[in-house]
């Protein structure tokens, strides 16, 4: 049985991906997840698996030296799978500094560890790999034509992304340096079950369904890339077991839109299936985020070319397990608005 370490379990996507693991992989995994619980890790998703004899929550946070240190000598982990992060960028905007702690010095402390206990004289036991799990904006802007590759410069524009971008490079150094046996991902925007409703999509259900305002960022015409969640968990998969050590991939849905087209779709949905007074009376222009993106897209040709990946859910399918997931789990929705939002 092999020992996986999962940071930031109890946020979106790294919830989805430990159910996609135990889904796949059943009792063959054993998963460690270490989570903060910040306001955007949620116990409830993973209360289905908590049960499992092969899972273990560990509540604490991955700037803690001596316990991650301790995670090592406690259990013989092989994989790492760093999701833990302040994934907000308008909260990055308005204070930076947990940005730089987490996920900078908290990436510094998990390779760090990783690296002690994996050492082998000269080398590194055989088969351990750590994934760091990082964002097409470290990429920053893109007008009108292109595509961001693995070798497209980094130029991130918001504290958040420099903040991802800071750690990639730790990660980089560390692969260069020390021959780390370590990947980085780089993904576009995710959306899918157990997403906090601060971002877009869950953003826009959840106001729909209480007939609130839904903020649409300056014309509405910054585009984004759209990847359903599972693909992105079977990606990281891959490339956790396939890739070779020191690579970069970047992880995408072939799916541009602009936000407004989203929050179109969102409304249209909801307008059809479960009320009819949701509409886009709904929509309030709102001042744009300062210094924000323009477009996002990826070239996600090295992964279906190394790996065979490709995206599996097409976006007109997605888009609507997600607003029914949302639909079904209205419970998992309002906890979350009586306690923290
Ligand atoms: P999220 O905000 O939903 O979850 C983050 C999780 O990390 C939470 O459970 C939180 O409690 C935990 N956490 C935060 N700081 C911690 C710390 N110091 N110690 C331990 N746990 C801590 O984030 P997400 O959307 O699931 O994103 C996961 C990762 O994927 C992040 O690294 C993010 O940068 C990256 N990513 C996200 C997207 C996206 O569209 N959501 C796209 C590309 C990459």
């Amino acid at each position: 049985m092999k020992t996986y370490l999962v940071t930031g379990g109890c946020g979106f996507i790294g919830a989805n991906f430990i159910h996609y693991m135990f889904e796949k992989y059943g009792d063959s995994i054993r998963i460690i997840n270490l989570d903060k619980l910040t306001y955007a890790g949620n116990p409830e998703n993973l209360r289905d698996i908590e049960y499992l004899r092969n899972y273990v929550f560990v509540k604490g946070d991955i700037c803690d030296k001596h316990l991650v240190n301790d995670l090592f000598q406690q259990y013989e982990i092989y994989y790492v799978v760093h999701f833990a992060a302040e994934s907000h960028v308008d909260r990055s905007i308005e204070s930076a500094d947990e940005f730089v702690r987490s996920n900078v010095l908290g990436t510094l402390t998990l390779i760090d560890a990783a690296k002690r206990a994996w050492e082998a004289g000269e080398t590194y036991r055989e088969g351990v790999k750590y994934l760091q799990v990082s964002t097409d904006e470290v990429y920053g802007s893109l007008g009108e034509t292109g595509y961001f590759t693995e070798v497209t410069p980094l130029d991130p524009h918001s504290p958040y992304s420099a903040s991802k971008a800071s750690a990639d490079l730790m990660v980089k150094s560390y692969i260069d340096t020390h021959r780390f046996p370590a990947n980085i991902t780089r993904c576009s925007n995710n959306y899918g079950p157990y997403q906090y409703p601060e971002k877009l999509i869950p953003l826009l259900i959840t106001n729909c369904l209480e007939k609130k305002p839904l903020p649409v960022y300056g014309d509405g015409m910054n585009i984004r890339d759209w990847l359903y969640v599972e693909d992105h968990c079977r990606a990281i998969d891959m490339v956790l077991h396939n890739a070779p050590s020191g690579e970069i991939y970047n992880i995408g849905g072939h799916n541009e839109k602009t936000n407004i087209d989203i929050v179109k779709l969102v409304i249209g949905y909801l307008h059809d299936t479960y009320d009819s007074g949701i509409d886009e009376s709904l929509i309030t222009y709102v001042t744009d985020r300062k210094g924000h993106d323009r477009r996002y897209a990826i070239d996600a040709d090295k992964i279906g070319h190394d790996l065979g990946w490709e995206p599996e859910t097409m976006f007109a399918e997605g888009i609507v397990k997600t607003i029914r997931w949302y639909l079904d789990n209205r419970k998992w929705l309002d906890d979350l608005k009586n306690t923290n939002i």
